[in-house]
C-alpha cells in the first residue's frame, strides 16, 4: 500500500503518517463559534477535515473523530479584551445566548450534512464542559504556570520555554508591539486567559462558579479540554484553519504540554487556508459572506460547491468567483451523467483491471491529500477507451469513498429538450455575453427569461433551457 504522507504545521513538512496506536486515529478539527450564520468559507475548512478523515478510512485506519462547537465567548481578534460574541449577538437579537447558539449550530450542522461531511463521532459544546475546563486550568495553577489579575486568571507563557516553537513567533517583537491598555497586569504580550471574571457590576448570561469566582473561559482552552476528554493526550491529528496557527493554536500547545506533561501533544498538525472571495478573505467582519443557501437560489447544488472544494488543494487559498462555482457546477453535473450511466453495471467489473487506478487514486490522497490530483484519476478512468463501463461504473463508486460526491445515487440534471427559436436566441446571446465577460448582459438575459418561466440548464453539451 501506498504510504500516507501528510504535512504538519510544527516541523514544516511532509511526514510519512504513523498511527499512535492500531486501534484508531484520534483526530481533533476546530468547530464554529456559533453567534452568526456559518458561511462557505467556514464550510471549507469542514471539508478540508473530511477530506482528511474519508482519506484515512478508506486507507484502512479507524477514526475517531471530534468537533468542538464554541457557544461560549470567544472575544474578538483572538484578544482576551473587547466585545463578547456571543453575548453581543444574543443582545442584538433580543434572544438568550442559548437560543443564538442552538440556531446556528443547527445551521452548521445541516449544510455541513448537505455538503457531505460525514458526521464525527463526537461533536462537543463548550457549555457543555465547564467542568472539565476548570480542572484543566487547577493543573495549571498546581504546576505554577498561571497568575491572577483582575480581569482573570491567565497563562503566564514565559514559564514555558518552547512558547515561541510552534507559530516560529517573534515573542520580543510581539512585547514591543503590544498594545497598551490591552488588558492590565498581563506579564507578557502572548499571555492569554484561561478564565475571566465579567467586568464589576455586570452580569453576563453565561457565568459560572469556579474555585476563583464567577466568571467564564477563555476561548482557548475548551479545544484542550475537550480534546483531552475524549481522545487523551497525545493524539494524532489536529485540523482547523491557518489563521489558528500563530494565536489559539499556539496556546492549545502551550496549556496542553505543560497540563498533561507530554510533547508533543498532537503528533500532526494539519491547517487549512483560506476561501477568498475576489482576494479578500471571506469574513463576517467584511460583510462579504455567502451561505449554502445562497448558492443554492442560484440553481447550485450543495455537493457541487463539495466538487468545487475538491478542485484546490487544500492548503493553497481557493478563490470563489461566480464563474469558478458554475464551472464546478458543470463538471459536477458531467460526472454524474457518467456514474448514471456506468454504475448499475458495477458488479460485473473485472477486478483485475480496478487495481492500477486504485493505487494511482491512493497515490493522489496518500501525496498530502492531493484532492484536484484525485479527481483527476476519477476524470481519467472516465475517459479511457481501456475501460468498460463496468470498470468505470466501479471505481467511480470507490472512489466516492473519500469524494463523497454522492456518485451511488445522485441524479444529473436533466437537459431540457424543448425548442423555441426566441428564447434559444436569448440563450445564444446570453452565451455571447459571457464568453465576452460581459456578466450583467448575462445576468439580465437570465433574469428575463426567468420572468418567462424559463430556467437555464448548464450540460456538458452546452446550456439548455427549460419551462418551469
Ligand atoms: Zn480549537
Amino acid at each position: 500500500m501506498v504510504s500516507l504522507k501528510l504535512h504538519d504545521t510544527r516541523t514544516r513538512a511532509k511526514e510519512p503518517f504513523e498511527a499512535l496506536d492500531a486501534e484508531c486515529v484520534r483526530v481533533y478539527t476546530c468547530g464554529p463559534t456559533v453567534y452568526a450564520p456559518q458561511h462557505i468559507g467556514n464550510l471549507r475548512s469542514q471539508l478540508f477535515a473530511d477530506l482528511l478523515k474519508r482519506t484515512l478510512l478508506f486507507l484502512g485506519y479507524p477514526v475517531k473523530h471530534v468537533i468542538n462547537i464554541t457557544d461560549v465567548g470567544h472575544l474578538t481578534d483572538d484578544a482576551d479584551a473587547g466585545e463578547d460574541k456571543m453575548e453581543a449577538a444574543a443582545a442584538r437579537a433580543g434572544r438568550t445566548a442559548a437560543e443564538i447558539a442552538a440556531l446556528y449550530t443547527e445551521q452548521w450542522v445541516r449544510d455541513r450534512e448537505r455538503v457531505g461531511c460525514l458526521a464525527p463521532e463526537v461533536l462537543c459544546r463548550a457549555t457543555e464542559h465547564i467542568p472539565q475546563q476548570i480542572e484543566l486550568v487547577r493543573a495549571l495553577e498546581r504546576g505554577g504556570f498561571t497568575y491572577r489579575i483582575e480581569d482573570g486568571v491567565y497563562f503566564d507563557t514565559s514559564k514555558f520555554g518552547a512558547y515561541a516553537d510552534f507559530a516560529r513567533l517573534d515573542l520580543e517583537a510581539q512585547e514591543a508591539g503590544a498594545r497598551i491598555g490591552d488588558v492590565e497586569g498581563k506579564r507578557n504580550a502572548a499571555d492569554f486567559a484561561l478564565w475571566k471574571f465579567p467586568p464589576d457590576g455586570t452580569r453576563r448570561q453565561q457565568e459560572w462558579d469556579s474555585p476563583w469566582g464567577r466568571g467564564f473561559p477563555g476561548w482557548h482552552l475548551e479545544c484542550s479540554a475537550m480534546s483531552n476528554e475524549y481522545l487523551g493526550a497525545p493524539f494524532d491529528i489536529h485540523t482547523g484553519g491557518v489563521d489558528h496557527i500563530a494565536v489559539h493554536h499556539t496556546n492549545e500547545v502551550a496549556q496542553s504540554e505543560c497540563a498533561f506533561g507530554v510533547h508533543p501533544w498532537v503528533r500532526y498538525w494539519l491547517h487549512g487556508d483560506f476561501l477568498v472571495f475576489d482576494r479578500e478573505k471571506m469574513a463576517k467582519s467584511t460583510g462579504n459572506i455567502l451561505v449554502l443557501d445562497d448558492l443554492e437560489a442560484r440553481g447550485v447544488v450543495p455537493l457541487a460547491y463539495r466538487y468545487f472544494f475538491l478542485q484546490a488543494h487544500y492548503r493553497q487559498q481557493q478563490n470563489f468567483t461566480d464563474e469558478a462555482l458554475d464551472a464546478a457546477a458543470t463538471g459536477y453535473n458531467r460526472l454524474l451523467v457518467h456514474a448514471a450511466r456506468c454504475r448499475d453495471q458495477a458488479a460485473a467489473a473485472d477486478p483485475a483491471k480496478l487495481v492500477p487506478w486504485r493505487e494511482r487514486f491512493q497515490a493522489a490522497l496518500s501525496d498530502d491529500l492531493n484532492a484536484p490530483r484525485a479527481i483527476a484519476v476519477a476524470w481519467d478512468a472516465v475517459r479511457d477507451d481501456a475501460l468498460g463501463d463496468p470498470e468505470r461504473g466501479a471505481l467511480l463508486l470507490e472512489f466516492d469513498a473519500v469524494l463523497g460526491l454522492d456518485l451511488a445515487h445522485a441524479q444529473p440534471k436533466e437537459a431540457a429538450t424543448e425548442s423555441d427559436p426566441r428564447i434559444d436566441a436569448q440563450l445564444e446571446e446570453r452565451e455571447q455575453a459571457r464568453k465576452n465577460r460581459d456578466f450583467a448582459a448575462a445576468d439580465r438575459i437570465r433574469d428575463e427569461l426567468a420572468q418567462q418561466g424559463v430556467t437555464i440548464i448548464d450540460t456538458p453539451e452546452g446550456p439548455r433551457w427549460r419551462r418551469e
